[in-house]
């Protein structure tokens, strides 16, 4: 077991006030309470929706460009997309046949005056406003990847040796927890591979070797385990199953939360022809291109760092400090 995690979730030592005594002793801090108490996250009274500080943001860009470093040889074409995407483009993706409970759709108030009139009254009187509020174009990018397929497939075929992209976008998912790890709002940093299944799968290959160096020269423990996706419902559980007995999908673990329930930090996933037969993304033979991504949860590495190295980032070790801002 690592040392510093579990003293870290011993309860903190508060003073003791003589004239409470008799109180029960005072709860033990949770982390998510003593990111609160640092200012490194900023309540907004939304479960998983959170402000963040300077220093947190500090961390989180010193490991966008940890990545960029790492993967600068490689000459992927950088694209950042809003973290909205097309209502169209994300009913084609597949999402709400995978995921409809994790989905966020943006709405917008569509009525008239009396509609407005009727929305204002709800809303003093502390009732349901939302009645004339009407889908939009558009939703909340789920991950980073999703936008970047039909642009990709719009090009016409791959060249010869495929594609390679770096993406970054802030991702919507409707898991409110009061784990600090699971926000609904929160980055992702990608990188997306195009091409033959031996090329895509040797790129996965090459992130799960990188991504396991990276992780460990910022002094963090890892597993590399199987994972698979939260599908809803009773057909997921078989498609989560498919996932696991085809080793598509791979997560980085580090423990920030407990000890027995690691926090995926890193993913590596192919998509096998999945991606490439929904949008028509061909190869330069014509034949379905495969895809794989590997996404990096900024705000969860931001995390795991603050929870391993403590909350004060001028005390981190030197060689940690030297790899983000050196
Ligand atoms: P989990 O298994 O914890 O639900 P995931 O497998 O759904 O995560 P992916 O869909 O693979 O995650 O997303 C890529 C990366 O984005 C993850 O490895 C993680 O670092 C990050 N991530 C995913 N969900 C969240 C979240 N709710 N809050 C913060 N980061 C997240
Ligand atoms: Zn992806
Ligand atoms: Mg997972």
């Amino acid at each position: 077991m690592d040392q510093s995690l579990s003293s870290d979730l011993l309860p903190v030592q508060e003073a003791v006030n003589p004239e409470a005594i008799d109180e029960a002793p005072p709860a033990p801090r949770s982390f998510l309470d003593r990111l609160f108490d640092r200012g490194l996250l900023i309540r907004t009274g939304v479960d998983g929706l959170y402000g963040r500080s300077g220093a947190f943001e500090s961390v989180v860009e010193a490991l966008d460009r940890l990545v960029s470093r790492i993967g600068a040889a490689d000459g992927a074409e950088a694209l950042r997309f809003p973290p909205g995407m097309a209502r169209s483009s994300f009913e084609r993706s597949g999402y709400l046949k995978g995921f409809p409970h994790l989905a966020g759709t943006v709405h917008s108030f569509c009525g008239n005056e009396t509609d407005h009139a009727r929305l204002l009254a709800c809303l003093d009187a502390g009732e349901d406003w939302t009645a004339k509020q009407a889908a939009t174009d558009i939703v909340l990018t789920p991950a980073a990847c999703y936008p970047l397929y039909p642009v990709a497939a719009a090009r016409g075929r791959l060249p010869e040796g495929g594609l390679l992209f770096d993406l970054q976008s802030y991702c919507f998912r409707h898991e409110p927890s009061l784990e600090p790890t699971r926000m609904q709002l929160f980055r992702m940093r990608e990188y997306v591979r195009m091409g033959t299944p031996e090329q895509v799968l040797a790129f996965r290959e090459l992130w799960l070797e990188r991504g396991t160096t990276m992780m460990r020269d910022l002094g963090l423990p890892l597993a590399i385990d199987p994972a698979n996706d939260p599908f809803f419902g009773r057909a997921g559980k078989m498609l989560a199953n498919n996932q696991r007995a085809q080793a598509l999908k791979f997560e980085l673990n580090v423990p920030v939360n407990s000890e027995d329930k690691p926090t995926a930090c890193l993913s590596f996933n192919y998509h096998q022809d999945h991606f490439g037969t929904t949008w028509g993304i061909e190869q330069a033979d014509g034949t379905t291109a495969h895809t794989a991504c590997v996404g990096f949860g900024l705000e969860r590495i931001t995390l795991a760092l603050l929870r391993h190295h403590g909350l004060d980032l001028d005390a981190w070790p030197a060689e940690v400090r030297a790899q983000l801002f050196g």
